[in-house]
């Protein structure tokens, strides 16, 4: 993940940058450190969750950090995760354990994979828009704010008692259809 390097090697690709920049590299240690940035865009999952298993935030999703919201998914994946086990193991009724708990699971990743895969594509947009490289947006400083604030925003106003409900309805569907099998 991460590659130790001499500071030379930044150095010609900050040589157009303010002075302010360049004194700043002047002043780090001989040797830095390089970091790789992966994602998991390309090999999105099809499911978070089989059977008593199943993955969340960066297992689950890993994004590159250019939202700064990687984390914030794993925290949302993490509440739903409680609170559809809670409903689960609360009402079990007639359904084994293990059942509940592959309901409840199946549940959680049906809430929360459009989400949390949009943010993994998003945010690789995201590394574009900054460096210029969006098409839509090019070096347009307008449209590259519009662009950063809808994108930003969605992240920010998402309704979060909405989710819940959505997690405890979807819950509650396949613990019925458990008990009907
Ligand atoms: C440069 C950068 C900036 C970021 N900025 C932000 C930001 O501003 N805001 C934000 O919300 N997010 C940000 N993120 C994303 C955020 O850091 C991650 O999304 C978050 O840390 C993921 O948490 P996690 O618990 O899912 O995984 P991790 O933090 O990766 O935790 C997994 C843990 O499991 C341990 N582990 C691995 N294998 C094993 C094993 N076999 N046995 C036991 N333990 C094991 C690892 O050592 C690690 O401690 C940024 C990420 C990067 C790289």
């Amino acid at each position: 993940m991460t590659l130790e390097v001499e500071k030379s090697e930044m150095i010609p690709a900050l040589s157009q940058w303010a002075p302010c920049i360049r004194e700043l590299v002047e002043r780090l240690p001989e040797k830095v450190f390089k970091w790789a940035i992966f994602d998991m865009a390309e090999h999105p999952a099809n499911t978070f969750a089989h059977g008593r298993v199943a993955l969340v935030g960066d297992a689950a999703h890993a994004s590159s950090p250019f939202h700064g919201a990687g984390g914030c998914m794993g925290v949302e994946d993490a509440l739903v995760v409680v609170s559809v086990l809670e409903k689960a193991l609360s009402n079990i009724s007639g359904l084994s354990k293990a059942e509940a708990v592959t309901a409840a699971l199946q549940a959680y990743s049906t809430v929360r994979l459009e989400r949390s895969q949009w943010l993994v594509s998003s945010s690789r947009d995201m590394g574009e828009i900054y460096q210029w490289r969006y098409s839509a947006t090019g070096s347009d400083p307008m449209k590259i704010k519009a662009e950063i604030e809808t994108r930003s925003r969605k992240i920010w106003d998402y309704d979060v008692d909405q989710m819940l409900a959505e997690a405890e309805g979807e819950c509650e569907r396949r613990l019925k259809l458990s008990g009907q099998q």
